[in-house]
């Protein structure tokens, strides 16, 4: 199932080669999940070898779907996602910055994703939700134990979009980059590496982290917060109540300020200076360049601690890469261990902006595609 939802349809015969299943136990396996309504088959197409060409299989999106929501400063977004990884239906909306509480979150939230469901071809086959917020995440029971930049502590996200949402379907929720993290390792710019560094800059900056295969959590889940890695002992004060974070340096407001606009003026503002910056503005070009160095010097830290494969940009700073992609080269030339650079290649997000909503997806697709069989029984019970 998950060779399949990662990939794409692909033949009996090449799953046999992926998985390292014998045959046999890869036609009772399609058989029972093709069964089950979780897959279909159809005819291969000949591959001028001798024999029948192998039957492709392909995941069926009409029997898993689930909803993605994201929650970030400067956007609210929803996505319906289908078995496979196609996305059905999606909507991103702007918001004021006199709009973050909890409450109009969740109203707001709930507002962009009721039509959605409404236009669903087909509501019976949600599994779950995912989602994704810009704060530190208590992964057991989606309790938000913190979002400095939206002002929120202890808030109990889970219940209360399970309340607004009227449902009883399982929600998972997660950081912000983690889950950018995890869309970009299995759909993106970082397939098939085991070391991923994830850098995503908003108002805040998060950090997600493949080590050796697996995503790094931290003892009770808080790890990666590399946003409020303190560079600058002589910076300005961050929201998380220290001095001189790397965001305070490379975050939005640092370049919007810089760039002589207004600290919060969000996505619009950073469209404005991008726009400055393509037309020659100096003024722009230097603010650019500042929140560049600053970021290598970041990144040069963080490459030398983990030793990353790629080093993936998503957010503001995939938005940025081509205006700070030879200051990064500089800094991490001047500032990494030749050992450790040697092998690393910084790529901005394949999958853009979206890329934490499909994460969030993604987390909700897990208990279906660690235990496939069990799904089936269930939805058997309840037909
Ligand atoms: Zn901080």
């Amino acid at each position: 199932m998950r060779e399949l939802h990662d990939r794409g349809p692909i033949s009996r015969s090449e799953l046999v080669a992926r998985t390292g299943l014998t045959r046999g136990a890869i036609r009772a396996l399609v058989g029972e999940l093709v069964a089950g309504g979780l897959l279909s088959e159809e005819r291969g197409t000949p591959q001028g070898t001798p024999g029948r060409p192998s039957p492709l299989v392909r995941p069926n999106p009409r029997c898993g779907t689930v909803l993605a929501l994201e929650i970030t400063v400067d956007s609210l977004a929803v996505a319906a996602v289908g078995l496979g990884g196609a996305t059905i239906d999606e909507a991103r909306v702007d918001r004021r910055r006199d709009r973050l509480s909890i409450d109009e979150t969740i109203a707001d939230l709930a507002a962009l994703a009721t039509p959605l469901l409404r236009r669903l071809p087909d509501r019976d086959s949600l599994i779950g939700v995912g989602v994704a917020v810009v704060g530190v995440v208590r992964r057991a029971d989606g309790f938000v134990t913190m979002a400095p930049n939206l002002g929120w502590r202890d808030v109990p996200l889970g219940d209360r979009l399970a309340a607004a949402l009227r449902t009883d379907l399982p929600i998972v929720i997660a950081n912000e980059a983690d889950l950018g993290a995890l869309a970009e390792w299995r759909r993106g710019t970082a397939v098939g590496a085991d070391h991923v560094l994830f850098v995503s800059g908003e108002v805040g900056v998060g950090g997600g982290l493949i080590v050796d295969g697996k995503q790094l959590t931290g003892a009770a889940g808080y790890g990666g917060e590399i946003g409020h890695m303190p560079v600058n002992p002589e910076g300005s004060r961050c929201r998380c109540g220290s001095v001189g974070c790397w965001e305070t340096e490379v975050g939005e407001g640092a370049l919007l300020r810089r760039a002589g606009h207004a600290p919060d003026s969000g996505r619009e503002g950073v469209d404005a200076v991008l726009e400055e910056a393509a037309g020659g503005s100096r003024t722009a070009l230097g603010a650019l360049e500042s929140v560049g160095r600053w970021l290598g010097f970041g990144l040069a830290g963080l490459v030398n601690v983990f030793n990353p494969q790629v080093v993936v940009l998503g957010g503001l700073f995939g938005r940025i890469h081509p205006f700070v992609e030879a200051t990064l080269a500089t800094e991490l030339g001047r500032l990494s261990l030749p050992q450790s650079r040697e092998v690393v290649r910084v790529a901005p997000a394949s999958l853009g902006v979206d890329a934490p909503l499909l994460g969030a997806a993604e987390l909700a697709f897990e208990p279906l595609l660690a235990d496939p069989a069990l799904w089936i029984g269930q939805a058997e019970a309840t037909a």
